[in-house]
């Protein structure tokens, strides 16, 4: 059987040694003659499953004392508006910044959200002759009193990434949903970072909040519990039935990245998969790809044809070549691979010489 490759952007693809894993325990996981998914979440075994999870998640990210770690339902757009119900209250005011859809989207969930609470944007994604790129704003000279402010360092559908880390003068809050433990970051810059599961960490329906415990002091609005960061914290992620099979997926996910040598060593890894890509799209003149050198996303690379009615070919010949889901998000079309950390480097290198064919059948 040959391999197939997996670019999906999400739910994306696991790694295949967890993947292995779960599969030879499905229906006799820790020698209970059960599977996972079938024992009460408030089982010792479940219990020590879940804490094994999270000291190993703090261990790669090296996540300070002072920050709560929650395994949330939801995904990503949950938490969208679960940080306005949690810190916003009735008269708080929040910046954010639009660098693309995803937080495009953060803006608009939280504006349907807040009654007198007040939710400003700045758009700072800017496009020059095609090319789309990053201008950070000067926040210090912006003289409001935010409660917070928040951004996606990574939008996974235009496949722009935001590397600098940003001066706030307020708390900041990062959907990193689509680059988690890509790279290693600080995470003490950041009063709350979160991400849906189903891009770095798992199965999709989770999302993992990791939050600053004054943040949790803040006036809330009214909410559904389950949502609520302050009521997570108090019962250990378990006020009702958490997502126990993805939660446990999660946990052999971190196990594998311990293993494979951290962030650090994905980190490394993932530059080297988006480099051997963007460098053969930027050495052939049938691919291009809109983002500016500096915001060039490492874990979703976004390219496009040169004829773009050879689009529909391009995606059933890497289909036929064990090559799935090229296909670009449909608001912006053309093609994007989602390489992240459970792609291997291999993968990257079939595609690079899928592309290359096909370029040289169909150059004009
Ligand atoms: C995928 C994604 C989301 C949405 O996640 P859902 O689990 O579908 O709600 C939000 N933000 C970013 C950056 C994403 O990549």
């Amino acid at each position: 059987m040959s391999v197939t490759y997996n670019f999906c952007a999400g739910p994306a693809m696991l790694p295949q040694a967890v993947m292995q894993k779960a599969q030879s325990e499905l229906l006799d996981w820790n020698g209970l003659g059960t599977s996972v998914m079938e024992i009460s979440h408030r089982s010792k075994e479940f219990i020590a499953l879940t804490e094994q999870a999270e000291i190993d998640l703090r261990e790669l990210m090296s996540i300070p004392a002072n920050y709560h770690v929650l395994f949330m339902h939801g995904g990503g757009r949950g938490q969208f508006s679960a940080v306005v119900n949690n810190f916003l209250g009735k008269q708080g005011k929040a910046l954010y910044l639009v660098s693309g859809s995803w937080s495009q989207s953060a803006v608009e969930e939280a504006k349907k959200l807040t009654c007198d609470a007040q939710i400003d944007s700045i758009n700072i994604a800017e496009n020059t002759n095609g090319i789309n790129q990053i201008v950070l704003p000067d926040l210090a000279k912006i003289d409001q009193d935010y409660r917070y402010l928040h951004y996606c360092p990574n939008e996974t559908v235009d496949g722009i990434e935001i590397f600098d880390e940003l001066d706030s003068p307020w708390p900041i809050i990062a959907d990193m949903s689509s680059n988690i433990m890509s790279r290693e970051i600080d995470v003490s810059k950041y009063a709350v970072i979160y991400a849906g599961a189903q891009k770095n960490i798992g199965p999709s329906g989770l999302s993992i909040v990791i939050v600053r415990d004054d943040m949790l002091e803040l006036p809330s609005l009214p909410q559904s519990s389950i949502m609520d960061y302050g009521l997570g914290v108090k019962h250990g992620s378990m006020y009702n039935t958490p997502p126990t099979f993805a939660w446990y997926l999660a946990a052999e996910v971190f196990a594998w990245l311990k293993d494979s040598g951290g962030v650090v060593a994905m980190a490394k890894r993932n530059l080297k998969k988006a480099a051997l890509l963007y460098d053969f799209i930027d050495s052939s003149d049938f691919y291009t790809s809109k983002v500016c050198q500096s915001n060039r996303s490492v874990m979703n690379v976004t390219f496009y044809l040169a004829n773009e009615e050879l689009n529909a070919s391009f995606l059933k010949g890497a289909t036929d070549a064990n090559l799935v889901a090229l296909k670009g998000h449909r608001s912006v079309g053309g093609m994007r691979a989602s390489i992240y950390n459970a792609m291997p480097i291999e993968g990257v290198e079939a595609l690079v010489e899928f592309m290359q064919d096909f370029a040289g059948k169909n150059q004009a």
